[in-house]
């Protein structure tokens, strides 16, 4: 025990205070990198993360083209695609539909509506934006959806099963009825648009009938309704719906003076990039379809298309 405390003693002595410095320094240098590097790796992780959280939507986009990695003939994305703009109104319960046929035939329950989205996610539909569709980003078998008159229920009922299977949709707002019972508020607006998911369009001031209104109405129309969002959401919104579906030439310039890119009618087929962005058709979700209608509604719009697509073209 003694020799070995001698032994320490001379070890201790060797370990003056000049190579102690030394050694420290050395260690002190090697620490500080280390801490530098791990700072430089926490720095541009942090980066990274920033990045991808101020696009959202690029995120989206990263998750949608991940999707399509090993689906290698199916679901290709082409600008030849067609799009299925689906058109809803209510998504709600109707009690009684003898007492209120119209109200009925614009309802789809929120029960039905979850089946149908269900349906799109299980089938490999491609659910896209009108941002997509603009630059030509259509996946096989494309859907687009849309909800008219901006009713509130669209926040209550239809938003949580859009967040679930994160799909999607676009609501056009009467803009004179935010805030009214039964229509969203300014509050539930600014939520949807400020969630890279929804985008607010226009569905006119007052919902006027834009093929009789005169030039001067219509611009009324149009420019009430686009400062009526762009003051609760920040941004002018760039997509329009035809009051039932209803235009004349002139309201297709007075679109596209006010800068709008693309706007929705009721004519009823499948739309395409070709087609005139300003009256593009839709494919109307009565109430009264059920899964069974939806399913087939749009297997025969699609079918009919990849009949015509495949067809001699004589
Ligand atoms: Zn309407």
């Amino acid at each position: 025990m003694g020799k070995a405390n001698n032994y320490d003693d001379y070890i201790d002595s060797r370990h003056s205070s000049k190579p102690c410095l030394g050694y420290c320094m050395l260690i002190f240098s090697a620490l500080a990198l280390s801490v530098g590097f791990l700072f430089l790796i926490l720095f541009i992780g942090l980066d990274d993360k920033a990045k991808v959280k101020e696009t959202p939507s690029a995120m989206y986009q990263k998750v949608r083209q991940l999707a399509k990695v090993g689906q290698s003939d199916h679901n290709k994305i082409s600008k030849k695609n067609p799009v299925a703009i689906l058109m809803y109104h209510y998504i709600r319960e109707v009690e009684d539909k003898t007492s209120d046929e119209l109200g009925y035939s614009l309802s789809v329950s929120p029960t039905e509506f979850e089946k149908q989205m269900n349906y799109l996610s299980k089938n490999d539909f491609d659910v896209i934006t009108f941002k997509q569709f603009l630059q030509g980003e259509i996946g096989e078998r494309a859907v687009i959806l849309t909800f008219d008159d901006g009713y509130e229920d669209f926040y209550t009922s239809a938003r949580p099963i859009l967040e679930k299977y994160q799909f999607p949709a676009t609501v056009y707002m009467i803009t004179s009825r935010i805030d009214q019972g039964g229509y969203l508020t300014k509050n539930e607006i600014k939520k949807l648009s400020d969630n890279p998911l929804f985008s607010i369009g226009s569905h006119s001031a007052t919902h006027p009938n834009f093929f009789t209104a005169s030039q001067e109405n219509q611009i009324k129309e149009i420019i009430q309704s686009q400062t009526s969002i762009r003051d609760i959401t920040g941004a002018k919104p760039a997509d329009f719906c035809f009051p039932s579906g209803q235009y004349s030439p002139d309201s297709l310039k007075i679109l596209a003076q006010y800068n709008f890119k693309t706007a929705v009618t009721t004519e009823e087929r499948l739309a395409f990039f070709s087609d005139n962005h300003l009256a593009l058709p839709r494919v109307r979700v009565q109430g009264s379809l059920g899964l069974d209608g939806f399913v087939e509604k749009l297997s025969d719009f699609f079918k009919s298309y990849e009949a015509s697509a495949t067809s001699p073209g004589i």
